[in-house]
């Protein structure tokens, strides 16, 4: 990923290059730049994406989205097809530098692999991703990807851009302005209605066919309130907390497995097609 490009790539790549510029890789970052601000740096695109973004996650707009999609009514396919129908989701940045989507999923597939993890943690790292198809199903990018948190509950500032929040319908609703909100205390994740996106999406379609940590890390990878910053910690129960453990096992791989050299994907086919077999049917409700 060419960090210098001064054209605008999608927001779904953007999006990742402000993660990467928010939570830099350990060791990478220069002292002082711990304390960089995020605000100032972040691209106009990014800024707007999260405005969108913000201003629209509400906890009915949640409700909707699982109403039109969680039926697993829109498509059949395999896993192998789902990549390769993930993958005409262009950008229009420069395809020399940018990776596809296919290629940041071998490549975090690749790097788990390489570091000697189990068979499921490989294809957990090859189809993380998977639910981005919600764009090519005519989704707005704000509703697909982007940092997720809790809805029916107070927003936390520790998320990005705490202040688009003043536009959210949801902030007037003083139910859900409290730190608990519609919940009890460490009530479980599996309770807590999140922002809508990629993550909760691909959870639904794989939750039959995945290990519990494989299926943690689908569906909270991009909870970086939760698991980055600890911000809700309250809503959490134990188990959540202990299979937060994987989620942050797998970050890294999502991350910064980007700058390795590009994968080839017909080498890699017959290998990774095995590995779907031990796991999947041949066809999975979307
Ligand atoms: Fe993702
Ligand atoms: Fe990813």
């Amino acid at each position: 990923m060419n960090t210098q490009q001064t054209d605008s790539p999608s927001i779904v790549d953007e999006w990742e290059e402000s993660l990467r510029s928010r939570y830099p890789a350990p060791g990478s970052e220069k002292p002082q730049e711990a304390f960089r601000d995020y605000r100032a740096e972040a691209r106009p695109s990014v800024k707007e994406f999260y405005r969108l973004n913000h201003h629209h996650q509400t906890f009915d707009f949640v409700q909707q989205k699982k109403a039109e999609y969680l039926p697993l009514r829109k498509k059949q396919m395999g896993i192998w097809e789902a990549m390769e129908f993930l993958n005409t989701l262009v950008d229009d940045s420069d395809p020399d530098t940018d990776l596809s989507q296919i290629e940041h999923l071998l490549q975090a597939a690749e790097a788990i692999r390489a570091d000697g993890h189990p068979r499921w943690f490989i294809l957990t790292g090859l189809i993380h991703d998977l639910g981005k198809i919600l764009c090519l199903f005519g989704e707005p990018q704000w509703c697909v990807v982007g940092d997720t948190f809790p809805l029916g509950c107070a927003f936390s500032d520790k998320i990005v851009f705490p202040e688009f929040f003043t536009d959210n319908p949801d902030s007037t609703n003083p139910t859900y302005q409290t730190t608990h909100g519609i919940y009890t205390a460490n009530c479980g994740l599996d309770n807590v209605q999140l922002s809508w996106g990629h993550d909760e999406y691909l959870y639904q379609v794989t939750k039959s066919y995945l290990p519990e940590p494989a299926l943690y890390m689908i569906r909270y990878h991009s909870f970086y309130p939760g698991h980055k910053e600890h911000a809700y910690d309250h809503l959490m129960n134990k188990h959540d907390h202990d299979m937060f453990d994987w989620v942050r096992k797998f970050n890294p791989y999502d991350l910064y497995s980007k700058a390795a050299a590009r994968p080839d994907v017909a080498a890699l086919k017959p290998y990774y097609e095995g590995l779907i077999a031990e796991f999947f049917p041949p066809v999975l409700a979307w």
